[in-house]
């Protein structure tokens, strides 16, 4: 069902919104409406997902109606993609602060935070036709009112809006804010503006010891900084180096 948002003032993100009930995932929707030369800022959007998935092909839980569950169609260029990725995350920090005040931060790559706790997840997905960059399919997942602890894989580590701020949230609100953010720096992006700095102020993640499991290998150090191509820069406990590329 096409779906129209009230006051939303974007120029690309958003110009088409496909609403749906329940979807297996709304990232395979996207990919299949952009392979199909939907255009860009086309959004899905759904109310529950039933096979709803993280990177590396975790899982992403939400209860009906509890969440923003969107995946949004963008055609950038190559060198663009590194910057959408960073376009993700920051339009949800900037989006909290908008409709709550709240602070937010960003673990690396992509997580954002409220109080330690994830409170939204990104997902961006290439879309290739042949060895072209067809699209990039950038998916949100951010709790609004989910119940974290009905969920015992995430009780813990998981929070939602309406939990951190203590009052509801109406899901059109946080929506419509969030579709202008992403709107805004994806214009910006065009522009030739760089996104990294305005993100890299949030991410939290610098300056701690973190692990990251990559595929099957694990390191673990002290995250020194993060390149503008948004890969981290570990120190490893006997003094070495090492690059992690933002899809490990
Ligand atoms: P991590 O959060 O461990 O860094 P990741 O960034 O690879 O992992 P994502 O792709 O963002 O993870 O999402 C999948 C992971 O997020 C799951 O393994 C689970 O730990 C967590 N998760 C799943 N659903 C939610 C949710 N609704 N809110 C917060 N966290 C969730």
């Amino acid at each position: 069902m096409e779906l129209t948002l009230h006051d939303l003032n974007t120029s690309i993100v958003g110009r088409r919104i496909v609403h749906y009930r329940t979807l297996p995932s709304s990232m395979d929707a996207a990919r299949k409406l952009a392979s199909d030369g939907a255009p860009e800022g086309t959004v899905v959007l759904c109310d529950e997902q039933t096979e709803g998935r993280g990177r590396q092909g975790r899982k992403w839980f939400a209860s009906p109606s509890s969440s923003i569950l969107m995946s949004v169609v963008f055609r950038p260029t190559t060198r663009q993609l590194p910057q959408l990725n960073m376009l993700g995350s920051l339009s949800i920090v900037n989006t909290i602060e908008k409709v709550s005040g709240m602070r937010s931060s960003i673990k690396w790559p992509n997580d954002v935070l409220i109080s330690g706790r994830k409170v939204a997840g990104i997902l961006m997905e290439s879309v290739l036709q042949g060895q072209a960059l067809q699209a990039a399919i950038l998916g949100v997942g951010l709790n609004i009112s989910l119940d974290v602890s009905s969920y015992p894989e995430i009780s813990s580590i998981a929070t939602s809006l309406a939990a951190e701020a203590g009052r509801r949230f109406e899901r059109s609100d946080v929506l419509r804010t969030l579709l202008q953010e992403m709107d805004a720096l994806y214009l910006a992006i065009k522009r030739g503006e760089e996104v990294y700095s305005l993100w890299l102020r949030h991410v939290e993640t610098v300056g701690q010891i973190v692990r990251i499991t990559s595929g099957r290998s694990e390191e673990e150090g002290l995250a020194e900084s993060v390149n503008p191509d948004g890969s981290l820069v570990l120190r490893r406990a006997d003094g070495s180096r090492v690059t992690i590329a933002t899809g490990e």
